[in-house]
């Protein structure tokens, strides 16, 4: 089953599109957070970020700054959230990867964040790096 952004990207559903190129669809948000919220989805149909080709991630790298800038320049907003869910737990609904561009305005539109930070244990801190830094064969 194509998911509901792969329908959107083969024209099947309606979107108010913003740009298309070879690996990247980009439209509005059907709810947004704000106004010019947008989705920068890779036509490459993965779940998940770390699933994706290094061919879709690199094209996903160079449009994003591309509609960030296009946002900011339709809506007036300065400021702005990327947000990028990966699972269930943490809040993705639509199992294809996307990006979320949300302007943020004075009048407190845009996301909201929890930012509930820990202090970070340097033992396990440096062994987490350590074994972070091996997986990525770094
Ligand atoms: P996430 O929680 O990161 O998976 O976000 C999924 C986003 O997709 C939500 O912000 C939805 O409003 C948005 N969405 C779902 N269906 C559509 C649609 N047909 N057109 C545009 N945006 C959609």
């Amino acid at each position: 089953m194509p998911t509901i952004f792969t329908r959107i990207i083969n024209g099947e559903i309606p979107c108010h599109r913003i740009h298309a190129d070879e690996h990247v669809f980009a439209f509005l948000d059907i709810a947004p957070l704000s106004r010019g919220h947008a989705l920068v989805v890779p036509r490459e149909e993965r779940a998940m970020l770390h699933e994706l080709s290094d061919a879709s991630a690199a094209a996903l790298g160079r449009a994003l700054p591309r509609v960030a800038r296009a946002v900011m320049a339709a809506t007036g907003a300065s400021h702005y959230n990327i947000l990028q869910n990966n699972g269930a737990l943490a809040h993705q609904a639509v199992p294809h990867v996307h990006f979320h561009v949300i302007p943020r305005f004075p009048d407190g539109s845009g996301l909201g964040i929890r930012w509930e930070s820990r202090s970070l244990d340097a033992a396990d801190g440096a062994a987490l790096a350590a074994r972070i830094a091996a997986a990525l064969g770094s």
